[in-house]
């Protein structure tokens, strides 16, 4: 993984209008992204962890320009080319034209709705590459049996249909259509939630195999922390639009910092049967983006928050070398993790 940025977000936002009334006016707006920042470094794998809702996925299809932004920026530095490109700021037709479309591509969770079943596989493959290049049918067949090989499929499944397929050959094919046009960066959102464990490890191990061969750059999405942790370098935590930690991988899962991010983790379920887990319950729903918390928007759910959390909204600040914290108590809540499990009964531990 190299120090080099391949993709900025700075005070992105994207928020989606409620229509209402008999002339259908704006009556609400979901802050489904409400400004965020993050930079993703060459060849590196950022998990993006949170609840449903929080704006992960959003993230991800702002990124790929399918929701495109409401605000902020993207900047994307491609290679070969000096300056940065505001992919945020650019038109479908603007994108397409400056050929920056293919460079970001998206694996979705579930691969049979995101493929045409009445597609071969052959042509599914092919489809994004004569977009982009001019090849002679035999070329054609030759680079998308290529793909598939890489994916581990072969010829014999070029001529079938996507239901002739498990899940995992699936997910699988989704993977040799996104990597087909030379992408720079991958979105994966969800991409082994619907398929079964042992299905899910081998998805990983591809993804992880085919990211240092063709030198890819991930964006993780996922609410399953252990997944995280096994494929990801750095994870981003996100609640209600927002990010509220960003550590290396390690340091999220040895010195948590946020509370969210701490009950989001002792919710995992431990082997260690005589160890007592230090559980933070959390109680009540996420709130509704239509109408965010003011100051710290856990507060309503965080049982360390003081008056101040309700009024200022912490900013995401560095606490350590690759740790980033939005807490007023982050100095601190170290300690309190620890007191708040001694006090909990041992039944709830
Ligand atoms: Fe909890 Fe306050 Fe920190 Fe928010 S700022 S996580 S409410 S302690």
């Amino acid at each position: 993984m190299s120090e080099e940025i391949i993709l900025e977000l700075v005070d992105l936002k994207k928020h989606y209008p409620v229509l209402g009334g008999v002339l259908r006016r704006e009556v609400n707006t979901v802050k489904a992204l409400d400004g965020i920042s993050l930079a993703i470094q060459k060849g590196e794998c950022l998990g993006l962890v949170g609840e449903s809702g929080c704006g992960k996925t959003t993230t991800g299809k702002a990124i790929v320009r399918l929701h495109p932004p409401s605000s902020g920026h993207i900047f994307f530095h491609p290679k070969g080319q000096e300056n940065p490109v505001d992919i945020a700021a650019l038109s479908p037709r603007q994108l397409k034209g400056k050929n920056l479309r293919h460079k970001l591509q998206m694996v979705f969770q579930d691969p049979t709705t995101s493929m045409n079943p009445r597609m071969l596989v052959k042509n599914i493959v092919a489809e994004p590459i004569q977009e982009q290049e001019k090849l002679s049918p035999k070329e054609l067949e030759a680079r998308v049996v290529e793909l598939l090989t890489l994916v581990g499929l072969n010829r014999d499944h070029l001529f079938r249909y996507p239901h002739e397929f498990s899940g995992g050959q699936r997910q699988r094919i989704a993977v040799a259509r996104a990597i087909a046009t030379h992408p720079e960066v991958l979105v994966l959102d969800e991409p082994t939630s619907a398929l079964d464990v042992s299905v899910q490890a081998q998805i990983l191990n591809l993804l992880h195999r085919l990211r240092k061969k063709l030198n890819l750059t991930y964006l993780f999405v996922t609410h399953h922390l252990l997944v995280v942790k096994y494929i990801s370098d750095r994870i981003a935590v996100m609640y209600l639009g927002k990010v509220v930690e960003l550590a290396d991988t390690e340091t999220l899962f040895e010195q948590t910092l946020h509370p969210y991010t701490w009950a989001l983790l002792s919710g995992i379920p431990s082997t260690e049967i005589d160890a007592p887990k230090a559980r933070i319950l959390l109680e009540g729903d996420v709130p509704s983006p239509l109408d965010p918390p003011a100051g710290c928007r856990f507060h309503t759910r965080c049982p360390f928050a003081l008056d101040l959390c309700s009024e200022a909204e912490p900013p995401l600040l560095a606490t350590g070398e690759n740790h980033q914290v939005a807490c007023h108590r982050s100095h601190e809540t170290r300690s309190l993790f620890h007191s708040y499990t001694k006090e909990m009964p041992p039944a709830a531990r």
